[in-house]
């Protein structure tokens, strides 16, 4: 299996009782900032940059529960910013778990060595790595030597503790194929369980234009790794690759994957700023959908981010005869690294 089973059944179970209440817009992944402060600069990041002004501040884990609780989506992505330097983390992790949601905790992997030993391995929490690359590339991209020796540590010891870990990788315009490739084989032998990708999306606030591709240009490159993701245990769904390669089209549910931080609910997504809601009602309702996504925002024109894609074949309009059999042959199949203390874990209520 792709995932863990409860994780398959949760997210399962979760979109039936929308669908059955007709439920129109619902939160499958809810992206949760508790801070905006890293210690790296990477260059494609545009955090940094938008929340420059308020880059000291952080939520209360009081704050990111009740944003957790309004919002109801069954995984929850802790991303920032760099969680791993939030100190109440555990806490936010554990209370989060307690409320039955699935934890992917998204770092750069530099500290996960010295804060594992406050964790507890589950079948449902991944430990989610940004790796853009091999040591140079990586390094170069997240603008800092080391980091990447320190991911890879951190991976090993996460691995060798029984942990969930999962990368998540940005392709760009100067993206190698074939050192991806190379980069997943060194990971295949740290035994990671899946590995995520995504084009890059070109934020206002980041100044090196040239990294970001065009639809075209994301469309090719994807087409031109075909072969190459097809070898690994991709967690980025076949109907959302398929959209990367050109073969369909797809409208942005960015209700989706909504985002909370410092300022409130991000609207409308993960990427642009309008404004801040303060609650997640009013995010879900006050939003102007219709206005965003490709041919109605220019800001939209080249986005076929994760963020606003993965989830459109379940929740968006365009959900095709034979996608729900698609999407659940691919959770059931495929190989999960389950190691025995994560197989534990799941089997503890
Ligand atoms: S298309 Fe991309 S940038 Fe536009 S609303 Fe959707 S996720 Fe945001």
């Amino acid at each position: 299996m792709r995932f863990p089973l409860r994780l398959t059944a949760t997210t399962t179970r979760y979109i039936a009782s929308k669908r059955l209440r007709r439920v129109e817009k619902f939160p499958l992944v809810m992206m949760l900032e508790p801070l905006h402060a890293c210690n790296l600069t990477c260059t494609g990041c545009g955090r940094i940059r938008e929340y420059r002004s308020t880059i000291t501040q952080k939520l209360t884990v009081e704050q990111c529960l009740t944003a957790a609780d309004e919002c109801g989506a069954p995984i929850v992505s802790i991303c920032g910013g760099e969680p791993t330097i939030y100190p109440e983390l555990s806490q936010l992790m554990d209370e989060l778990r307690a409320r039955d949601r699935h934890v992917y905790l998204c770092t750069h992997g530099m500290f996960i060595r010295k804060r594992l030993h406050e964790w507890k391995p589950s079948s449902s929490f991944f430990i989610n790595v940004h790796l853009d690359g091999l040591e140079q590339t990586h390094d170069l991209i997240v603008e800092r030597q080391g980091v990447f020796r320190e991911a890879i540590e951190g991976i090993k010891a996460a691995k060798a503790a029984g942990f969930l870990v999962c990368t998540n990788t940005t392709i760009y315009k100067q993206t190698d194929l074939s050192e991806i490739a190379r980069l997943y084989d060194l990971l295949e032998t740290l035994g990671v369980d899946g590995y995520m990708v995504t084009p890059a999306y070109s934020y206002a606030a980041v100044q090196k234009k040239e990294i970001f591709m065009s639809r075209d240009e994301i469309k090719s490159k994807f087409r031109a790794a075909t072969d190459l993701l097809g070898r690994y245990n991709m967690m980025t769904s076949p109907i959302y690759l398929e959209f990367l390669r050109g073969e369909r089209e797809l409208t942005c549910t960015a209700w989706g994957n909504p985002t909370y931080n410092p300022r409130g609910w991000k609207g409308p997504c993960y990427l642009m700023t309008d404004t801040h809601h303060t609650t997640f009602r009013e995010f879900m309702e006050n939003t102007p959908w219709e206005r965003y996504g490709r041919g109605r925002d220019p800001r939209c024109e080249d986005c076929m981010v994760h963020v606003g894609y993965e989830p459109s074949a379940v929740l968006g309009a365009n959900r095709q005869f034979g996608d729900s059999w698609k999407l659940l042959t691919w959770q059931l199949t495929g190989r999960k690294n389950a190691t025995p203390a994560a197989t534990a874990a799941a089997a503890t209520p």
